[in-house]
């Protein structure tokens, strides 16, 4: 009897202890050297092009990944950070720039709603007739996965886990404000203004980067809660430059986000 008792103690307190691990993520040196320096006895590791910094923050292990930059370089490293560590959470974070005009640099978006914008189809035109971004039609085939039974689940978008949202959104932050919002994914840097405006019409985007929908549909994939967290480094509409101090910045509040997990 007393056996049974403590088989089942051990078996549920796994189920409540059961510890988090968190895979992290930044596409460039800036975007991860201050969460590898959080890091308690951070060991590094190489797959490939892809590089992985494994250690502690407070209780919680916490994998760092390097993804590089693109949508092509996201998906890749966050396929191999998950099979390689199994994370419980993924978070993509780093710098972005500004659609929406009313944001400055080192204000954060935290992803509500995640659009690949460079997805795009065109209907059929005849010589003559010029190119128009305006008629560029949502090309939504790509963000296509499948599910365990096989049946094809359709995604127009992707958005951040909702309790990690909640959490996220509770974090003191001095740099600047942050907002829920709308990232906007794509190999793309745009800095032409009438083509920033165009895609925050049609979108609905605060900000563009590279990274975020290619890592979030790798996460849903596998049905791993993520969460996505960008910095604005850059507003075209505000003549703000890149500035790389926004990328430890937001490495600052993940860093505390992580902490707060629960
Ligand atoms: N100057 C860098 C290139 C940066 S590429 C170099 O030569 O290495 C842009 C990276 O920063 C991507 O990882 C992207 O996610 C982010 N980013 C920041 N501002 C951006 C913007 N305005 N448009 C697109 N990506 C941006």
């Amino acid at each position: 009897m007393k056996k049974i008792l403590l088989g089942v103690f051990f078996i549920l307190s796994s189920i409540v202890f059961t510890k988090d691990t968190i895979l992290v993520q930044g596409a460039m040196d800036i975007e991860v050297d201050t969460l590898v320096q959080a890091l308690e006895k951070p060991q590094k590791e190489q797959v490939g092009a892809w590089t992985f910094w494994k250690g502690k923050i407070g209780d919680k292990d916490v994998i760092v990944s390097r993804t590089e930059v693109g949508i092509a370089n996201a998906a890749a490293s966050t396929t191999i950070g998950i099979l390689k560590y199994s994370p419980t959470v993924i978070i993509n974070q780093g710098t972005a720039g500004g659609h929406d005009p009313k944001l400055h640099a080192a204000d954060i978006v935290l992803a509500k709603k995640i659009i690949n914008m460079g997805a795009f189809r065109t209907e059929p035109k005849e010589y003559g007739i010029p190119s128009d971004q305006k008629d560029f039609l949502f090309f939504d085939v790509v963000q296509r996965i499948r599910d365990k039974e096989g049946n094809k689940v359709e995604n127009e978008s992707f958005s951040s886990d909702s309790k990690l949202m909640e959490i996220a959104k509770k974090i003191n932050y001095k740099h600047g404000k942050v907002v829920e919002g709308t990232i906007g994914t794509a190999d793309q840097w745009n800095r032409e203004l009438e083509r920033i405006k165009s895609l925050h019409e049609k979108y609905g985007t605060a900000a563009e980067e590279m990274e975020t929908s290619s890592v979030a549909l790798v996460a849903k994939a596998f049905d791993i809660p993520f969460m996505g967290i960008r910095v604005l480094s850059n507003s075209e509409h505000n003549k703000e430059d890149f500035n790389p101090d926004t990328a430890v910045w937001c490495q600052e509040f993940t860093i505390d986000f992580i902490k707060n997990i629960k």
